[in-house]
């Protein structure tokens, strides 16, 4: 999918709030697995860049029971990922402080 916002902003993968990575993995409590805490301080503000015209395409396999779901990937067009799971709402619990889908819909 080339819609996948996310406001992680120290991970590695995420620029201006869009996922960078080729490939993600979420989990069945919804957490995003691919996430890796990037070393360089104040990392958002370096990546306060316009948006690119063409967005990064990036594959989504996911485990929740989730009604995008499907055999294992995730079908939907765009999600967003949340930087904590505790506002999302309906979530089936992702573990604390790490990022997670905001767009599951329970099956
Ligand atoms: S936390 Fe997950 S969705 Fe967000 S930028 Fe990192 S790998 Fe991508
Ligand atoms: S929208 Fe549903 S299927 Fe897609 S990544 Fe989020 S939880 Fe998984």
């Amino acid at each position: 999918m080339v819609d996948l916002k996310c406001l992680r902003e120290d991970c590695v993968f995420n620029k201006s709030c869009n996922c960078h990575a080729d490939k993600i993995s979420v989990s069945d409590k919804t957490e995003c697995q691919s996430y890796k805490p990037s070393e360089q301080k104040n990392k958002h503000e370096v990546d306060k860049i316009p948006q690119a015209p063409i967005r990064h395409n990036t594959s989504v396999s996911c485990l929740a029971p989730c009604l995008f779901e499907n055999c294992n990937d995730c079908i939907a067009n765009g999600i967003t990922v949340l930087s904590y799971p505790d506002n999302v709402k309906n979530s089936p619990a992702p573990p604390k402080e790490k990022p997670c889908c905001a767009t599951f819909l329970r099956k």
